[in-house]
């Protein structure tokens, strides 16, 4: 769909206000206004923002989704396992966290009522001597209310997510790891004209994904890319994250290149799932973190950090996952090294080491920028770690 923007008229717009004023991000007075005038933007900013989307006070179709589920408020109607269609939505968000809070295991806060969440509820439910269905009806409610929040801050996915991992061993060997090349197909990405030649963001990040897959597979790791080199169509951010769930990957990589209007933006950024109210994913987190370090030690790009962020691809996929922008295709800096085939391998190396560390334990972890990476075999097969 074409993003509704400032300037634009019409019941969608209403809609849109509706909405935000329920969130109290807006100003109640001019209810029923069809404009899309400068508070509305303001408020789709700060919406955008909350949600970890990104911001750009349009509402694209990711936006509409949040605002459509951004509805419902926890205890306005009973939740329950629906199926095939599950019910989404901001209550069943609300339930999520505050479930999490309480040390049940719902996975993600991921604002899907699915079996996780059901079955959390039901054991929450026999806890407090109600009848274990799943469904979050007015008893079930008023019993979560009656308990308040006991155990705040805690973060107890965080504690279950590192444990798997932990108990999973430092070896690479038969994991799957699902790399996801940006765009392609009718969407190239990025494009940037040079002399005769013209860059695009699809054919690079391809390339990457490629060289990656190799690497990766040398280490004895089962490697899925979510694209070929020139698909017909654009596989949409959901139908990713839905390959590598179905997949049961272990870790979920995902390759994009940033672009800019100013030609001096440069460096990479790393992205994993996250929200504005400190709802995260650990492992994506330190995945983030380690493959975004690992880069920046091996290529020299400038630092534009981790960051969380609620995107679809990061939120629906069920394993460590991270977007990884390398660098801005729009600066010639960085281009002139992205098209160069032996920077992109120094990339390849630095994502490969991170993904090797996420499986050492933390107290065993090496410095960045130390592990050998062609030596990986070796150094498992030891079950030793370099320094
Ligand atoms: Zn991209």
């Amino acid at each position: 769909m074409r993003p509704i923007r400032p300037g634009d008229r019409g019941p969608a717009v209403t809609e849109i206000r509706t909405v935000l004023t329920g969130l109290d991000l807006l100003a109640p007075t001019a209810a029923g206004a069809d404009e899309f005038d400068p508070h509305t933007e303001r408020a789709v900013r700060a919406f955008q923002q909350s949600r970890g989307l990104s911001v750009d006070g349009r509402v694209g179709a990711e936006t509409w989704r949040a605002l459509d589920a951004a509805r419902w408020r926890l205890g306005a109607r009973t939740l329950y396992h629906a199926v095939p269609e599950p019910l989404t939505g901001e209550d069943v968000r609300s339930l999520q966290e505050r479930l999490l809070e309480m040390g049940y295991d719902v996975g993600r806060a991921d604002a899907i009522y699915g079996v996780r969440t059901s079955r959390a509820v039901a054991q929450f439910q026999r806890e407090v001597g109600l009848t274990p269905d799943g469904s979050c009806g007015p008893h079930t409610m008023n019993a979560l209310r009656r308990l308040g929040r006991k155990v705040v801050g805690g973060r107890p996915q965080w504690l279950r997510e590192s444990d798997a991992i932990r108990q999973s061993g430092p070896t690479l060997v038969g994991r799957t790891v699902v790399i996801d090349p940006g765009h392609g197909g009718t969407d190239p990405g990025v494009v940037v004209p040079d002399g005769s030649l013209r860059w695009t963001e699809a054919d690079l990040v391809h390339d990457l994904a490629s060289r990656l897959e190799g690497r990766l597979a040398a280490a004895g790791v089962r490697v899925q890319l979510t694209r070929g080199p020139s698909p017909e169509d654009c596989l949409p951010d959901v139908g990713r994250a839905e390959l590598a769930n179905s997949l049961g990957a272990d870790v979920f990589i995902s390759l994009h290149l940033d672009e800019h209007v100013n030609p001096e933006a440069e460096g990479v950024a790393t992205y994993h799932y996250g929200t504005d109210n400190g709802v995260t994913s650990a492992t994506g987190e330190r995945l983030a973190g380690l493959v975004q370090r690992e880069i920046v030690a091996r290529t020299g790009l400038r630092d534009c950090r981790t960051h969380a962020k609620a995107w679809d691809l990061l939120r629906l996929t069920r394993m460590p996952a991270v977007r990884v922008e390398v660098g801005y295709l729009t600066s010639p800096a960085d281009r002139a090294r992205l098209v160069d085939p032996r920077f992109r391998d120094r990339v390849v190396e630095a994502v490969v080491a991170a993904v090797q560390r996420m499986y050492f334990p933390v107290e065993r972890d090496v410095p960045t920028g130390s592990i050998d990476v062609s030596a990986l075999r070796a150094v498992v097969a030891a079950g030793t770690v370099v320094d």
